[in-house]
């Protein structure tokens, strides 16, 4: 492995000091930044405004090494899945999605990307193939980044609104989320604003809070699941720690803040969660808050037992939320076809011992 830092990991400031450090103007930081971020360059010794010497010190410094593609699944007008390898050989996932009504800022030009933040998850929620095979590193800023970039080069498409929904717990890897973000706000970066960009929790409540006081308007998705202690606990370990009124509670204080709406995910899984009393408690949170409710019907986990409720128990429940004055959706239904839930396809890869060395698709 590699073990220079990624490039990808910098912002324009400590690009700045290296540069000076070497007794170079500071505008050589944003020129190296626009071979990355507007040309695309992943090749140091072709940033040819740059001086050989800085092009080769650069290189001895950093890396430059992309993403590499093992497996892609999905077709152009449909959900797109991307596992790549990191430089130590983990796969993370990342998913491209075309416009959809039901998900976070759509209209339809949108271009969603749905990234990872970590290598596996700790947390362990009962229903997601994430959590199956525990946590095993938190992702760099750089490797956060580069899967915008990278899935962006793969599919031809420009992306405008990203969601922190792949793997891991992303307020669980707080200092490089924030930085990611940065790179991706920036001018100098990526350049998709706040505005389109969800970060979605499980329910870390104390970041919940220090996410609130930063100065950032990006939108807050909450994996709720259970309206109750009882229920909530049964398949999210995370509620032993930070219960439904403390979860509620960080959740008010960061609406409060922004001046935002926040948006509860609600896995729907059969005779767990599915039920007109969870309907009518799930109701009460969401008036509480004003926040946006999107029913998720759930996507089988290879190995695990949960059931998907029938359409007519879907509506059902979408019904009862509706009927106590919640502004509901049930999430249509893009990749459930290609394994689109979180992990998925990387448990899918892990299981599949045919896999091995079979090549990447770069
Ligand atoms: N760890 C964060 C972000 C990643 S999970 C979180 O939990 O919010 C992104 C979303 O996918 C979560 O709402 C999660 O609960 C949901 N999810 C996980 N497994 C799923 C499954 N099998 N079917 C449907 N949604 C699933
Ligand atoms: Fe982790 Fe989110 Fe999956 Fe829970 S739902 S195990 S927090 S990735």
């Amino acid at each position: 492995m590699d073990k220079k830092p990624s490039i990808y990991n910098l912002t324009l400031p400590e690009l700045e000091t290296w540069f000076s450090a070497r007794g170079e103007p500071a505008y050589r930081a944003a020129q190296a930044l626009h071979w990355l971020y507007q040309k695309r360059n992943d090749r140091f010794q072709e940033m040819s405004d740059l001086s050989e010497k800085l092009r080769t010190e650069l290189g001895l410094e950093f890396t430059l090494e992309p993403l590499r593609c093992v497996r892609t699944n999905g077709s152009r007008d449909t959900t797109q899945k991307f596992l790549f390898a990191l430089r130590d050989n983990s796969f993370i996932e990342s998913v491209l999605i075309p416009a959809s009504p039901a998900l976070y800022g759509s209209s339809s030009d949108r271009k969603t990307i749905c990234i990872s933040t970590q290598v596996g998850c700790a947390y362990g929620c009962k229903f997601c193939a994430s959590g199956l095979e525990g946590w095993t590193r938190n992702l760099e800023p750089g490797e956060i980044v580069e899967q915008v970039l990278r899935v962006e080069a793969l599919s031809g498409e420009k992306i405008n609104n990203i969601v922190f929904m792949g793997m891991g717990e992303p307020l669980a890897n707080y200092e490089n989320l924030l930085r990611a973000i940065e790179v991706i706000r920036a001018p100098w970066g990526v350049g998709i604003g706040a505005r389109h960009i969800t970060v979605s929790t499980s329910g870390l409540a104390p970041r919940i809070r220090d996410l609130a006081d930063q100065p950032l308007q990006i939108r807050l998705a909450v994996s709720l699941h259970g309206a109750t202690d009882e229920v909530r606990r049964q398949i999210m370990p995370i509620n032993r720690r930070f219960n439904v009124a403390t979860l509620i509670d960080a959740c008010a204080y960061y609406c409060e803040k922004k001046g935002q709406r926040i948006t509860f995910e609600y896995i729907l899984i059969e005779q767990v969660n599915d039920q007109l009393d969870q309907a009518i408690e799930l109701a009460k949170l969401a008036r509480r808050l004003d926040a946006k409710v999107n029913l998720i019907p759930y996507n089988a986990v290879q190995g695990l037992s949960w059931k998907r409720p029938s359409r007519a128990r879907q509506q059902a429940f979408l019904r009862a939320l509706r009927t106590s004055a919640v502004d509901a959706t049930i999430r249509t239904e893009k990749g459930h076809d290609i394994d689109a839930a979180c992990g998925q396809l990387r448990l899918q890869t892990m299981r599949d011992k045919n896999f091995a060395g079979s090549g990447n698709l770069r």
